[in-house]
């Protein structure tokens, strides 16, 4: 069978994941990875989900192993409109839509957004899985600044000499994968500004919003906005949240918040994908979630800023000059920025051979793959000697 002749265009846009190839490698035991960037399993809450799985089960099994509704559990919806309220978004649960996490929701956006040829404007570098989603979906890609003096209209002609219309700028505006930057105030003013000009929607990742470990927390743009406006069904911004990084990622537990026009189209995209998510993971994230989440996410604020703080002193012990690196206020990641002409990737080849550790190149993260003197460093995972000794390896590695 040729295959090519049967596939569509858009699968010869979907690659392979350079982190998922390299995270299949990682499981020697005398290799220090700050690669993966995923939750530490030991501060999952186990106990929690053991008996919130079990309640479902005994209080309320025909639920939760029946189909249900696209929207989502009605019980969680409304919890989560509760928490959006508090960081300014108020809303109701016809603003939320469930999604199997929120890897679910950037996929679903691409569809409902992107035809082949248009323009997504992302940032530079940008969260891997997002251009993953919106590929499949034949865009262009335009590099997101929000302070950029672009001619809007001049911006559009472009898109549509290549052959489509610029449809919505994506960002992750708090402690960013893979910079762990933060996007402050006025940057997000601005981006609205554009968004505005442009008339195109703004899609906010907030995936790692509750991990703030200090400093001030800035409003959600969607927040922003709705001071803007009045309403959040006026509003251009599209919220993604997701439980992966506050709970536990093996839930595929995440939501969209937006005016209900867009909920209303989410909706049907995800009958035509999936009918809906999980009903017992719902189910069961609700009963944790209310329970417990500000005292869980304390908790892993405590624990991964303790982590931060150890990264970034290593890092200022070992760092040789000419290495920069960012200073994230939350999240899990810290960014290097190598000396031009450095190659992280082939940095890697070389870190794992010669010094047993490991991370993620930066050119990656890039939808045009330049800057590939980056490299991505994760703080989640490691404990403090791991993270002592890891740093030391690749301080000797770009001092050799
Ligand atoms: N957005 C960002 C910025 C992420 O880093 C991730 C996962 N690492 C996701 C979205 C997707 O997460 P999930 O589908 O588990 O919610």
């Amino acid at each position: 069978m040729q295959w090519d002749k049967v596939l569509a265009t858009r699968s010869t846009r979907m690659k392979a994941s350079e982190i998922r190839e390299l995270l299949k490698l990682l499981d020697q035991p005398d290799i220090i990875s700050f690669a993966g960037g995923i939750p530490d399993p030991a501060l999952f809450p186990a106990q929690a989900f053991a008996e919130a799985f079990a309640a479902a089960m005994t209080e309320q099994a025909s639920a939760a192993l029946q189909y249900s509704v696209s929207e989502g559990y009605k019980p969680l919806r409304d919890w989560i409109a509760g928490e959006m309220g508090k960081i300014g978004v108020p809303c109701d649960a016809d603003n939320i839509l469930i999604t199997s996490g929120s890897q679910q929701a950037l996929d679903y956006l691409g569809k409902l957004m992107l035809s082949p040829n248009d323009t997504a404007m992302v940032g530079w570098p940008t969260y891997l899985g997002a251009l993953g989603a919106f590929n499949a979906y034949e865009p262009r890609y335009l590099r997101l600044d929000p302070f950029s003096n672009a001619d809007p209209a001049q911006v559009q002609a472009e898109a549509a000499a290549a052959g489509g219309r610029v449809k919505f700028a994506y960002l992750s505006a708090d402690f960013c994968n893979p910079t762990g930057e933060t996007v402050p105030r006025a940057g997000r003013e601005a981006l609205l500004d554009q968004a505005e000009a442009l008339d195109i929607a703004v899609i906010e990742d907030a995936a790692y919003q509750v991990l703030r470990f200090d400093g001030e927390p800035v409003p959600p743009i969607l927040a922003l906005e709705i001071a803007r406006k009045g309403s959040i069904e006026d509003c251009r911004t599209i919220y993604c949240g997701s439980f992966s990084k506050s709970l536990a990622p093996g839930l595929r537990v995440g939501w969209v918040c937006a005016a209900k026009p867009v909920i209303g189209r989410l909706v049907l995209m995800k009958q035509a994908a999936d009918l809906h998510s999980s009903t017992l993971s719902q189910i069961a994230t609700h009963r944790v979630a209310s329970a417990m989440f500000e005292s869980h996410t304390a908790k892993l604020r405590a624990t991964y800023g303790a982590r931060r703080d150890r990264m970034l002193a290593a890092l200022a012990r070992e760092l040789p000059e000419g290495v920069r690196y960012t200073r994230p206020e939350g999240g899990m990641f810290i960014w290097l920025t190598l000396p031009e002409g450095m190659d992280g990737a082939a940095l890697l080849a070389r870190a794992i051979a010669e010094q047993r550790v490991a991370f993620v190149p930066g050119g990656a993260f890039y939808a045009d793959g330049s800057n590939r003197n980056t490299l991505r460093l994760s703080f989640s995972c490691a404990s403090e000697a791991q993270i002592d000794e890891g740093i030391a390896r690749i301080g000797r590695l770009l001092r050799g």
